[in-house]
């Protein structure tokens, strides 16, 4: 912070996250990070989940600081007042095809010195997925960097899209090789993936459409990526120092600055640790249902934001969680069942009322980190994944989307850490997975591993605040760049 000081105006970072829990959260960490080491900060959601988040957490939640300010943009879709994750591929289309001309206005709202009280916009730090703010970069010449928020891997994956369209792999030929067992293949000519099996790779790939929107999105956000004066992820090194060596080979610098959460636990500051992200209510009364339980005796279930399941997914997922006998603690989003509530049979309730605890939205580090806790049953979400290495917790893995896929692949695969379900999920599978990850041989050792990866997570600290420096002062204050 020391030469931030003797600057003569505060540099003014803009964040852009892409517009879902699981984009907001890692944004809100280290535009508060950011803060912390002197810069003024433009924090620009989407109207939608600008009144989310108000709603969730109260009218004055985002008044925190005079240099911490929150700006909301349209993200081009019809109003809406309904409390729910909004569809991914059509969200993500209306961004990036309407989002460029408010951002702009922003801006020069920002940057007008007859009326802004702010300093001016000296960088942008923009999602990786939410790159048409690059062209706003541009034409003020300051430096844009790309915030990817999932793993390394993922990315990895991600950049692997081209090829297979080159290879005539994608789409899909038509909709029997979405179930005849073609995601089964293995490929063999990825760097750092060899041994993946396509259906590992993340899942917009799972397409017979030639003009398919996420697939074209994908392509150009990896393009994109490529401008971009760096790209920090959210990742340490032992973790994946492999797929970090081949993304650094035709990638701009990247700055692994992970675990974020074990660096945003430095943040001190109370107005700014009072600025919380979530869209939902949290309910913390778990808290205490978890004090209540012996160390390592829970499975905490949950899909994150986005996941949906069908009633008969649930009601599978129910029967093995009660016939596995384990205490459980299950996150219930209210729109995490497709087309109706989430509806549990009485008589689950009534059999594990004395080992269950229901809630709608937790506060996750939190269950993540209680002794309690001794296995999560997860969507594989990168930032549910990280949080949960972070502290020692071993996982079974339901991948739904996306990155996920690949997450779930790296955990089960290659960190020892987790065991996959079936997606078309059925009781036994889930009863006997439980019953092993919370008493099994293999769950004693995955928890073994978990502990191993907990202990450099922490170690890894000192590089993530080391690599934060240096994309400070080498790229974010650089206007060469
Ligand atoms: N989260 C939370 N409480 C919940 C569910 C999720 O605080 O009940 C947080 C979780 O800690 C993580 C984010 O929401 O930071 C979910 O992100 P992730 O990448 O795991 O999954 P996504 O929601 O994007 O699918």
């Amino acid at each position: 912070m020391g030469s931030i000081a003797l600057l003569e105006k505060k540099p003014h970072a803009v964040c852009v996250p892409a517009a879902a829990q699981g984009h907001i959260n890692p944004m809100l960490k280290l535009a508060k990070l950011l803060h912390h080491n002197g810069f003024h900060i433009t924090f620009v959601n989407t109207e939608f989940n600008h009144r989310r988040w108000l709603k969730s957490r109260g009218p004055d939640a985002l008044n925190g600081l005079p240099d911490f300010q929150f700006k909301a943009i349209p993200d081009g879709l019809p109003p809406s007042d309904v409390d729910a994750t909004q569809d991914i591929p059509t969200l993500f289309e209306s961004v990036d095809r309407t989002c460029l001309g408010p951002f702009r206005e922003l801006l020069a709202e920002l940057n007008d010195t007859s009326s802004s009280k702010v300093p001016p916009v000296s960088c942008i730090v923009s999602d990786a997925i939410t790159s048409f703010t690059l062209a706003a970069a541009e034409e003020l010449s300051i430096p844009e960097v790309h915030f990817w928020t999932a793993s390394a891997c993922s990315y990895l994956g991600f950049f692997q899209y081209a090829k297979l369209m080159e290879k005539g792999i994608i789409p899909l030929k038509d909709a029997s090789y979405l179930t005849n067992g073609y995601l089964d293949t293995v490929l063999d000519w990825i760097p750092e993936l060899e041994g993946i099996r396509l259906k590992d790779l993340p899942s917009f790939l799972r397409t017979t459409n030639p003009d398919d929107f996420m697939v074209k999105f994908v392509l150009q956000e990896t393009q994109r990526a490529r401008k971009a004066s760096a790209i920090i992820i959210n990742t340490y090194q032992q973790l994946e120092h492999g797929v970090l060596d081949a993304l650094s080979s035709f990638l701009p610098p990247i700055y692994t600055i992970g675990p974020l959460h074990f660096l945003d636990n430095h943040v001190h500051d109370k107005s700014l640790t009072d600025i919380q992200s979530n869209l939902w209510k949290e309910e913390p009364e778990c808290l205490e249902w978890l004090d209540s339980k012996d160390p390592n005796s829970v499975v905490y279930v949950n899909f994150g934001s986005i996941a949906v399941m069908t009633p008969e997914q649930l009601v599978e997922f129910a029967w093995g969680l009660a016939n596995s006998k384990q205490n459980f603690l299950w996150i219930l989003r209210p729109d995490l069942v497709s087309g109706s509530s989430a509806i549990l049979p009485s008589e689950f309730l009534e059999e594990t009322k004395e080992r269950s605890m229901f809630a709608g939205w937790c506060p996750q580090e939190k269950v993540l980190s209680h002794p309690a806790v001794g296995g999560f049953l997860t969507h594989s979400g990168w930032n549910s994944t990280i949080e949960s290495i972070s502290y020692g917790v071993p996982m079974i893995c339901w991948p739904f989307f996306a990155d996920q896929q690949t997450n779930c692949w790296f955990c089960c695969t290659k960190w020892g850490i987790g065991m996959e379900i079936d997606n078309n999920v059925k009781r036994d599978e889930v009863e006997g997975l439980v019953s092993e990850l919370m008493a099994g041989e293999k769950g004693k050792e995955m928890k073994k591993k978990a502990m191993d990866w907990k202990k450099l997570a922490e170690t890894a600290v000192t590089d993530s605040n080391l690599n934060l420096e240096n994309l400070i002062h080498q790229v974010l204050l650089n206007p060469s760049i």
